[in-house]
């Protein structure tokens, strides 16, 4: 299916594709390493990615990972959380993942049908005596209600971290998305806004944190003959943190980009009765990371699993995401109680992301609204 043909099918469309910067600059970034063959360890390259990424992103310290996933779930361990940890189902699962390997049991906490983030309300009826930490997920590029999480924080001296995986380049007023609550995890995997092949970060505001997740990424090492706590290995290497700091020089245009991209899709899809297309929220700088969109089969004529395989018959790659629900699978849901969680229920049976990455041109939002369109029309 490669050719373009009379009669052939076009090339697919797939939801996401990872940027890469032109291959001399990216060649240009790692010749160094054959000079000092140090590859990994808390090389230069990684000390100058921390660096840039923590004037980026705002915030005051920044701890490399080797992926998002190892960033919280050794930023939990860290901390020395135990208990109770109230979170969301709608996310991916390694949210979960993370709080469950951590000896942590997750309570989940319906979602606000508009931004799809944590309903900020209904945590402080989910809060007992062994409730030690909120972690909130940051959806889409929409920022979870940061104020309220807050003062209940402060109220029950509780612990936040938030889940900040798809919020790279997100500003509230100015202020980075990583700067919120006690610690903020960054996932650079290839298929994010920002990438460092595989990669991620934790961010926060406490130098005595910033040495526990040094050490913890590092095997417990604190020098040649003391390992004073059970640690992991999550360091980034120099491959990954060149690739990051070649990507991050195009970060501002590949954000241009990806706003065409998500300024089209809403050009061609405003209007469309049962169509759900994402709103930004007021005074947040967005990074256009996703294009979500939720199909209502009473107005639109067809539901989220038509319109999936629909587009998939044309060559079109959507993404049902986030489903199936975190609290609905047996590893989660039948080990823990999944709680009362409707409005991500409703969400997670109606969503559906499209294609969105900066070299998706004009013509191929166009085939994918066009396919989009015609079960609409057919209704
Ligand atoms: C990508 C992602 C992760 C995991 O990050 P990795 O870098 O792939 O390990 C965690 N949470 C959310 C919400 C994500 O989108």
């Amino acid at each position: 299916m490669t050719g373009k043909g009379m009669g052939e099918m076009p090339d697919d469309i797939f939801v996401t594709r990872s940027t890469l910067p032109p291959l001399e600059e990216y060649l240009r970034e790692i010749t160094p390493l054959w000079d000092s063959h140090w590859i990994t360890n808390m090389g230069e390259k990684h000390n100058l990615l921390q660096a840039e990424l923590e004037r980026v992103l705002k915030v005051q310290y920044l701890s490399l990972f080797t992926n998002g996933h190892m960033a919280l779930e050794l930023c939990l361990q860290a901390m020395e959380l135990e208990g109770e940890v109230i979170t969301t189902p709608f996310t991916f699962i390694s949210t979960i993942h993370a709080i469950v390997r951590s000896g942590l049991t997750p309570v989940f906490c319906d979602i606000e049908p508009e931004r799809y983030t944590i309903d900020a309300d209904q945590i402080e009826q989910l809060i007992t005596e062994n409730t030690t930490a909120i972690v909130p997920v940051h959806v889409y590029g929409n920022l979870c209600d940061v104020d309220a999480i807050e003062k209940l924080a402060k109220k029950y001296s509780l612990t936040v971290i938030y889940d900040a995986a798809h919020a790279f380049g997100v500003e509230r007023d100015g202020v980075g998305a990583g700067a919120f609550g006690d610690a903020s995890m960054f996932s650079f995997h290839a298929t994010k806004v920002f990438h460092t092949i595989e990669g991620g970060a934790v961010a926060h505001r406490d130098a005595t944190l910033d040495d526990k997740l040094y050490k913890i990424k590092n095997f417990g090492i604190c020098n040649e003959v003391e390992i004073d706590r059970v640690g992991a290995n999550a360091k980034m290497n120099e491959f990954s943190a060149a690739m990051g700091l070649c990507n991050l020089r195009h970060f501002e245009e590949e954000i241009g980009k990806r706003r065409q991209v998500h300024d089209r899709y809403i050009e061609r899809l405003t209007g469309v009765k049962g169509v759900t297309l994402p709103k930004w929220q007021p005074g947040v700088k967005p990074n256009y990371a996703y294009f979500p969109v939720l199909f209502d089969e009473a107005l639109f004529g067809a539901n989220r699993e038509d319109v999936y395989k629909a587009l998939m018959a044309i060559g079109v790659h959507t993404r049902r995401y986030f489903y199936p629900l975190a609290n609905s699978l047996d590893c989660i849901g039948g080990r823990f109680d999944a709680g009362n969680t409707p409005v991500a229920e409703r969400v997670a049976d109606r969503v559906l992301t499209l294609p969105l990455y900066a070299e998706l041109s004009p013509a191929d939002v166009d085939r994918v609204c066009d396919g989009l369109l015609a079960l609409y029309r057919r209704r």
